[in-house]
């Protein structure tokens, strides 16, 4: 039994979107990485985007991740802004270099996109060519981005996934048991098999963690207006200033539950705005895991040790998703990325607060329960509504589900395999329109009432 790596679920990349950002961007790196090795000497480059990154594509910035990867940008080295020049740079010189060639390329007119959604294999598909003169296709490379920055063909064809079968929750806790070790415990035994030491291990997931907390910072001492046609405040840090000055401010609910509901909305704000985040599962809900472990850190006064334990317990939560079902919104929904990630925290709070094994299921179960059905409609094709808010009620929900765990002794009804295999037939059965295309729910209505 085989998990995906802990850091092929948390990444760090750019936002707004995982799958129509940070993986079309990685596709076209690796489309620069072939012509790069293959050399050939001249040929117009094109590019086509499909389905649901054709319909959400413009904003969600898919063809701008598409330019700067062409042109070798690194979404894990380099922020928002090198993207935005690197496409306004490409635009002006109308072609991209690589290697000792300049291949011409008008963002503009050679990014097609195709919206059909009803012929395709995987709703975020897009290829890369590059035509000669005479029309003639010299190389093609097509790819899939199936969420969570992870891409299918050109180099990255091969699954990670060994042949000994799909992962289940419930093998994962049986094992566990077994061997009396806990969920971080197998994790690192899994990244020790692929000859990823411990102290390795923790460095990377220290820099993701910094790459968590930074984002929350900057959510929470950011203003002005997120980018896009809604127009839409950055209110973290409005919020969080004015419960700090004034405790009544904090309403209805705890300080700690308020508190985990601003940090998700301030990474939300922070991803929305295209800027640094890690996948948890994905960029659209990358509030939700460091919202919880942020608040539980700080509210318990947790050693980062046990932070980033946390880290690798949500991750195998989310590989177990990946390799049974799905994390895009494109193919079952935000069921998959917002109430995934709710999952994730909520098991990673389970051993923040030392719970058992059979408590983390628990809670991952209750929480991806409560989001089966959850429709993606993303307003104006943006990140931005229902998606900001969405990853705090998810956040919240998380404290939720962990609390009810760690009320009981583990044991309950529905497996967290069963919720799984419940959101994979949720999402097959959903319409289209639901499902990151920006064509029904919210995203049909709301635009008509916003200024
Ligand atoms: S609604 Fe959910 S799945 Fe859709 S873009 Fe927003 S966060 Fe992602």
């Amino acid at each position: 039994m085989r998990l995906p790596s802990p850091f092929s679920i948390l990444k760090i990349g750019i936002g707004p979107s995982s799958s129509h950002t940070l993986g079309p961007c990685l596709a076209a790196l690796d489309f620069r990485r072939r012509l790069d090795e293959l050399k050939p000497p001249e040929g117009r480059l094109k590019v086509r985007l499909t389905g649901s990154l054709a319909l959400t594509g413009r904003g969600h910035l898919t063809d701008l991740a598409v330019t700067a990867g062409l042109a070798g940008f690194d979404p894990e080295e380099e922020g928002r802004e090198t993207v935005r020049s690197v496409h306004k740079e490409v635009t002006r010189l109308g072609r991209v270099t690589i290697g000792a060639h300049g291949y011409p390329f008008s963002p503009e007119k050679d990014i097609v996109f195709d919206t059909d959604v009803q012929s395709l294999a995987h709703p975020n598909t897009l290829a890369f060519s590059l035509v000669d003169a005479n029309g003639r296709v010299v190389l093609e490379e097509t790819y899939q981005s199936v969420g969570g920055g992870r891409i299918l063909g050109g180099s990255m064809a091969t699954p990670e996934q060994g042949g000994d079968g799909k992962p289940s929750m419930n093998a994962i806790v049986d094992l566990c048991l077994n061997e009396s070790m806990d969920l971080s415990a197998f994790a690192l035994r899994h990244l020790a098999a692929d000859g990823v030491s411990e102290a390795d291990a923790f460095e990377r997931l220290h820099a993701l963690w910094e790459v968590m907390s930074n984002a929350v910072d900057r959510g929470l001492n950011a203003e002005g207006l997120l980018p896009g046609p809604l127009m839409l405040e950055r209110r973290a840090g409005e919020m969080f200033e004015s419960c700090q000055k004034n405790i009544r401010h904090y309403g209805i609910l705890s300080r700690d539950v308020t508190d985990t509901a601003l940090y998700a909305i301030a990474v939300a704000e922070e991803n929305a705005a295209g800027g640094r985040v890690v996948t948890a599962p994905t960029c659209g809900s990358a509030g939700v895991v460091p919202a919880v472990l942020t608040m539980l850190k700080e509210r318990f006064r947790l050693p980062e040790r046990k932070v980033l334990e946390a880290l690798l317990v949500s991750s195998v939560v989310g590989g177990v998703v990946v390799e049974n079902a799905s994390i895009a919104g494109a193919e079952v929904g935000c069921q998959g990325e917002v109430g995934v990630a709710s999952a994730m925290a909520a098991a990673a709070a389970v051993h923040c607060l030392d719970g058992s094994v059979p408590q983390a299921e628990a809670a991952a179960e209750t929480a991806l329960e409560h989001h089966l059905g959850l429709t993606c409609d993303p307003v104006g094709g943006l990140v931005q509504i229902p998606c900001i808010e969405r990853n705090a009620v998810g956040a919240v929900t998380a404290l939720n589900a962990a609390n009810i765990a760690l009320m009981g002794s583990g044991k309950h009804h529905i497996s967290f395999d069963a919720a799984v295999a419940a959101m994979k037939q949720v999402g097959a059965d959903m319409s289209c329109k639901y499902k990151e295309t920006a064509t029904g729910g919210l995203a049909a209505l709301a635009p008509k009432r916003i200024p």
